[in-house]
C-alpha cells in the first residue's frame, strides 16, 4: 500500500517522539512491503514564530491532501501568554475542524509490568481495556459565548446529527470489541442531554441491538472510572464530559507518556497524537517517553490505513518492551535505570515482528 503521511512535529518534546515514531512506521513499511510517503510541516507554537499563525496554509493544505496527520504536541511558555493575539492550541482547534474530526478516540489499557504507577490500587487496575470516545468539534467549546464585567454565558448547542455520527462510530467500536458501550450525560439536568439519551437510545434499539447499552450520569460515572474500571469497554460522551474524563481515565495507564489518541472523521484521513502535551520540563533532553507518540502510529495504521496486522506488531512490540523493562524515566522507578527516547525507540524497533 501506499501512503501519504503529513508529520507534524509542534513544539516541546513533540520533534523528539514523532521522530522515534516515523522511524517506527518506515520500519513497519520495508517489513509489511509498503511505501509510505512523509512530509513535516510547522503547526502551534513552531509555527507562530516562522509565519505568525498556528495553522500556516501550506500545513493546513498538506493535511488536506494526505492519508493521515502525525502529531507531537504545541505550545510551550514562550507562547502561553493570555494576551497574545495568536496561541499554539488555536492551530489544534483549526485542524481539527478544518478537517472535520468530530471524534476522539482514546484507549486505556494497563500494562501488567508498570500496574503499580497509577495512584490506584494495581488490583483494581487488572485488565483494564477501554475505548472512551468523545465528540469533538460541538458543545460548550464551541458554542456562543458573551462576556461583561460582571456577567459572562458559554451556550452548549449539540444537533441531531452531530450527536448520530460520534454514537455510532461508538457503537460500531463496541460492536467490534466487548460489545459493550457506557453513554455518559447528565440528563437529569441539560436538555442536550436529553437530546444525546434519546438519539443514543434509538440508534441502540435500531442499529446495533447485539450491542448492550447503559446510560450514566457523568457525575457518577467519573467515581465509577476510578473504583471499577475493569467494567468497562467503549464509553461515549460529548465534548466538555470527554475532556474531564479522558484525563481521569488516563490517571489508570500510570503515565501520560504510553496514551495514544485518534481523531477521526467520516473519511480516511485521521489525526494521531499522544494524549500528554509537549512538556517544555524535559524538552531538548532526550529523554521523553516515546511510546504514547508510537502506539499513536498504530492506531493511524488501523484507523486511517486499515493495516490492522500492523498495528497490531506495534502495540506487541511496545508491550514486549515494557515487560522486559524498557522504561522511561516517567515510568521507571528508583534503582531502575532509565531509557532515553532514542533507546527506548530501539527497543521497541528490535522487537518489531
Ligand atoms: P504535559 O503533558 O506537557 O506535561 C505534564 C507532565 O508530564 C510534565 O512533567 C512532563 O514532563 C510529563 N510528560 C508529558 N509527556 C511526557 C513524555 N512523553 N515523557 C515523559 N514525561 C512526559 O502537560 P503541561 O505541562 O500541562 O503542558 C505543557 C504544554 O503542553 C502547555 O503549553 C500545554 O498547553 C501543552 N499541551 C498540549 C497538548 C497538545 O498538543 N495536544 C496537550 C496538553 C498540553
Amino acid at each position: 500500500m501506499q501512503a501519504d503521511i503529513v508529520v507534524l512535529p509542534g513544539d516541546g518534546i513533540g520533534p523528539e517522539i514523532t521522530a522515534c515514531a516515523v522511524r517506527v512506521l518506515q520500519q513497519i513499511a520495508q517489513k509489511f512491503g509498503h511505501e509510505f510517503r512523509f512530509q513535516t510541516h510547522l503547526i502551534g507554537g513552531a509555527a507562530i514564530d516562522a509565519s505568525g499563525e498556528a495553522l500556516p496554509a501550506v500545513t493546513l493544505d498538506a493535511c488536506r491532501g494526505a492519508d493521515a496527520v502525525l502529531l507531537g504536541a504545541v505550545g510551550g511558555p514562550k507562547w502561553s501568554d493570555p494576551k497574545a493575539p495568536v496561541r499554539p492550541e488555536q492551530g489544534l482547534l483549526a485542524i481539527r475542524q478544518a478537517l472535520g474530526l468530530y471524534a476522539n478516540l482514546r484507549p486505556v489499557s494497563t500494562h501488567p509490568a508498570v500496574l503499580d504507577r497509577a495512584p490506584i490500587k494495581a488490583e483494581l487496575l487488572q485488565g483494564v481495556d477501554m475505548i472512551v470516545v468523545r465528540e469533538l468539534t460541538g458543545g460548550i467549546y464551541f458554542g456562543k459565548r458573551s462576556r461583561t464585567a460582571d456577567h459572562a454565558t458559554d451556550e452548549c448547542a449539540y444537533s441531531r446529527s452531530e450527536i448520530e455520527r460520534v454514537v455510532r462510530r461508538a457503537f460500531r467500536l463496541a460492536q467490534a470489541r466487548r460489545g459493550y458501550l457506557v453513554s455518559v450525560d447528565k440528563a437529569n439536568v441539560l436538555d442536550t442531554s436529553r437530546l444525546w439519551r434519546e438519539v443514543t437510545t434509538r440508534i441502540g434499539a435500531e442499529e446495533f441491538p447485539d450491542v448492550r447499552l447503559e446510560h450514566q450520569l457523568v457525575d457518577s460515572m467519573a467515581m465509577h472510572l476510578i473504583a471499577r474500571p475493569r467494567e468497562y469497554d467503549v464509553i461515549v460522551t460529548e465534548n466538555m464530559f470527554g475532556d474531564i474524563l479522558t484525563d481521569e481515565a488516563s490517571l489508570l495507564a500510570g503515565s501520560l507518556g504510553l496514551l495514544p489518541s485518534a481523531s477521526l472523521g467520516e473519511g480516511r484521513i485521521g489525526l494521531y497524537e499522544p494524549i500528554h502535551g509537549s512538556a517544555p520540563d524535559i524538552a531538548g533532553r532526550g529523554i521523553a517517553n516515546p511510546y504514547a507518540t508510537i502506539l499513536s502510529a498504530a492506531l493511524l495504521l488501523r484507523h486511517s490505513l486499515g493495516l490492522e496486522a500492523e498495528a497490531a506488531a506495534i502495540e506487541k512490540a511496545v508491550s514486549d518492551a515494557l515487560y522486559a523493562g524498557c522504561f522511561t524515566g516517567d515510568i521507571a522507578v528508583k534503582g531502575q535505570t532509565a531509557l532515553n527516547t532514542e533507546q527506548a525507540a530501539e527497543a521497541v524497533l528490535a522487537r518489531l515482528v
